[in-house]
């Protein structure tokens, strides 16, 4: 087999997913024209999909370094187009005018990829104008949807695109990544791994940023201080107010990330005067930004939500005496006093109960309520 090129080097412990990729681009015939990049979030689906584009578009097949690699790494491309919505739903007008853009012709390479983030945030009719361009699209396109799992898309839709299933990479592989890029310590690496799941992304954060850790462990420390009503309203106030500061920071980290990224790519420094197209371009990703904001709240909130359920299954975990490594092994003895003093049956309701609140906080419920309401179910009442 041929060697990888540059651009998949960063996609972690998914070598069945990029050996298909590279027996597709290696192959005489023209490339497959639809594809869906399935895995669970932080397993790297996006990222994949961008770094086949980027092998699609460079004229060296991905070497990651060329003009066309950083700007499909920066999301600059003319040639690839990403889709990703800030809202809950990607809403129909996103997609006809996404469609729109795919009828054109390439501007530079020879393929034009329309990347589909979130593909699962479609509703039927939204799904059912995708589909015709899905079936034909104009020679040279090339579509890329990106979802959590196949079940998640139409059937319509499923039959028509080749699947590329990624798997959830173990703590280690994120811990080594951890290592050999962002010379984390190892103790520091593996502790961030295991408490993000594998997120790659949310790994990344916890071992590079002591702030986000320290976030997350307040959280954590919130819901174990809850005994009886008025802990426990004291816990979810600092609950919210955690999981939006946490949202904002993350909103704000990566705002100057990629103000950061155009800024070099366009060659700008402090001194020089802007153009008109790079002042186009920068007005172009403030506003993207300003979209983000508003869904960063919620999304703090997620996380925090995640991170309690990682508590309850490491009190589970405990409980059962399975040996299995527990998320949060920097909290492990305040987690084997909880897993003392509830039962099992308790553990199990709390991790519903959470999931309870992830489901409903898109409802337009206000959070503070459904925080009021599942720290209250959350005290530790005597075993039943
Ligand atoms: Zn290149």
């Amino acid at each position: 087999m041929t060697l990888a090129p540059n651009v998949f080097r960063d996609v972690v412990s998914q070598p069945e997913a990029v050996t298909e990729l590279l027996r597709e681009l290696n192959k005489e015939t023209s490339v497959h024209h639809a594809w869906l990049f399935t895995g669970p979030p932080g397993s790297g689906r996006s990222e994949l999909a961008t770094a086949f584009a980027a092998a699609l578009v460079c004229s060296e097949g991905g070497c990651g370094k060329c003009n066309a690699c950083q700007m499909v790494r920066v999301g600059n491309h003319p040639d690839v187009q990403v889709l990703n919505t800030e809202r809950i739903q990607i809403s129909i007008d996103e997609v006809s005018e996404f469609i729109d853009k795919s009828m054109q012709m390439p501007a530079l390479a020879k393929y034009r990829i329309m990347i589909v983030e979130d593909a699962d945030r479609m509703q039927e009719r939204t799904s059912n104008l995708l589909l015709k361009s899905l079936e034909e699209p104009p020679k040279g396109t090339i579509w890329m949807l990106c979802a959590p799992s196949e079940a998640d898309l139409l059937p319509t839709i499923r039959s028509r695109v080749r699947r590329i299933q990624l798997k959830v990479p173990s703590v280690e592989a994120v811990a080594q990544l951890l290592v050999d890029k962002y010379e984390v310590p190892q103790g520091l690496a593996l502790q961030s791994a295991a408490q993000a799941q594998s997120h790659v992304g949310m790994a990344r954060r916890l071992a590079t940023n002591a702030t986000a850790r320290d976030r997350r462990r307040q959280a954590l420390l919130a819901v174990l201080s809850i005994l009886d009503i008025p802990s426990a309203l004291a816990a979810s106030d600092s609950l919210v107010k955690l999981g939006e500061s946490d949202g904002a920071a993350l909103t704000a980290e990566l705002d100057e990330q990629e103000r950061n990224e155009l800024l070099t790519r366009l060659g700008i420094t402090a001194e020089s005067k802007l153009s008109p197209s790079s002042r186009s371009q920068i007005k172009k990703l403030e506003e993207a930004q300003k979209r983000r904001a508003t869904r960063s709240k919620r999304d703090g909130l997620d996380r925090i939500l995640v991170d309690l359920m990682g508590l309850y299954r490491d009190v589970l975990t405990v409980q059962l005496g399975s040996g299995e490594s527990l998320i949060n092994i920097d909290l492990a003895s305040e987690i084997a006093a909880l897993a003392k003093d509830i039962s099992q049956s308790q553990a199990i309701h709390a991790i519903e109960e959470i999931q309870k609140v992830r489901d409903r906080m898109d409802r337009n419920v206000r959070d503070i309520v459904l925080f009021d309401a599942l720290a209250v179910a959350l005290r530790r009442k005597a075993k039943r």
